[in-house]
């Protein structure tokens, strides 16, 4: 028989109910999950990477949980809130959000002053609480907003002050030879390419191979001219006395007493399959982060591991820091 109008009411209240419910016990569950950092034994490099890969949430549902976790965990007494429906996830996430954003620009709200803005915030609709954000702090408009508008674009939006866009009108005019019309993207671009041929630790393993090459070229002249039979030495032979007399000279790699420096010439043979952190769980999950890639030590330098490039590979910050911390489980 079909059911009534308020019978059909009366059942999705009724599952509402229960789905507030599971929310609040998969929050909880997060909080547990988050805390013994299982994520990096699972191979992922954040947790957030762990709740939309594993779990399979969307970014802005995992966002909204995440958030809303880290709201209760700090001020339980909004549980209930939660459950009934009083305090919705977006809002508890926004608040969380907000909390965050105004932590970051050195304005922290006390334990106290945390509890009264949830507080205002029960009841209320996210449109709501963006007003009582932008009466709190005007400056809101600021912050940095993106979100993708086809499968390899993304839009960013956010505010810069007058003097960063003079500097970078600046610099379009300095590069105006390269190209006269450029547009801050392609500007941003050139920015990214420098900094990373700076930063990346990849790049400079790359560049100190390079200069290797480029010794390797310039050393055996005289070694070769010295000796006629080195004339008809191969490549191989010559690379192998330009890497021999690069290690006789005293320097950071040989010189003095045993250190973390770990060699150009042996970051530079690392394997690399350009697929980011080698981490790979004990399910055969890869992490595959690019994020603060770094060589970490396949048997650790404490514990006596060489430099070299058999005892190296690439980690992801997470997965490097997890492993020199004493405390984790993951090997
Ligand atoms: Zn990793």
């Amino acid at each position: 028989m079909q059911l009534t109008n308020d019978e059909l009411v009366l059942d999705a209240e009724k599952e509402i109910k229960l789905e507030r419910e599971s929310t609040l016990k998969i929050i909880k569950l997060f909080q547990e999950i988050s805390a013994r950092r299982i994520y990096l034994e699972r191979g992922f490099p954040s947790f957030y990477e762990m709740v939309t890969k594993h779990f399979g949430y969307c970014a802005g549902s995992a966002m909204r949980r995440i958030n809303a976790m880290k709201l209760v965990q700090e001020m339980p007494q909004f549980e209930e809130k939660i459950e009934t429906g009083e305090l919705s996830l977006s809002v508890a996430a926004d608040v969380q959000s907000f909390l965050y954003q105004e932590a970051k620009i050195e304005r922290p709200y006390s334990l106290n002053a945390k509890i009264e803005l949830v507080e205002t915030c029960v009841g209320k609709s996210r449109r709501e609480v963006e007003e009582e954000f932008a009466r709190r702090n005007p400056d809101r408009e600021k912050r940095e907003t993106q979100h993708a508008i086809s499968h390899d674009r993304l839009r960013v939006s956010f505010s810069i002050s007058k003097e960063l866009n003079e500097k970078l009108n600046h610099l379009k005019d300095l590069l105006g030879h390269v190209d006269p019309s450029m547009t801050t993207e392609s500007l941003l671009e050139r920015l990214a390419e420098l900094g990373l041929a700076k930063y990346d630790p990849k790049r400079k393993a790359e560049r100190a191979s390079a200069r290797k090459q480029k010794a390797f070229k310039a050393v055996p002249r005289t070694e070769v001219w010295r000796d006629t039979k080195k004339c008809d030495a191969t490549d191989q032979e010559r690379e192998e006395r330009a890497t021999s007399a690069a290690e006789a000279r005293p320097n950071r790699e040989n010189f003095g007493p045993r250190n973390r420096y770990i060699p150009a010439k042996e970051s530079h043979t690392v394997p690399d399959d350009g697929k980011g952190c080698t981490f790979t769980s004990p399910t055969g999950r890869r992490c595959g982060s690019t994020k603060f890639l770094q060589l970490d030590h396949i048997e650790p330098y404490a514990q006596g591991g060489a430099n070299t490039a058999d005892n190296l590979h690439w980690m992801c910050g997470a997965h490097n820091r997890a492993r020199n911390d004493a405390t984790t489980r993951v090997q």
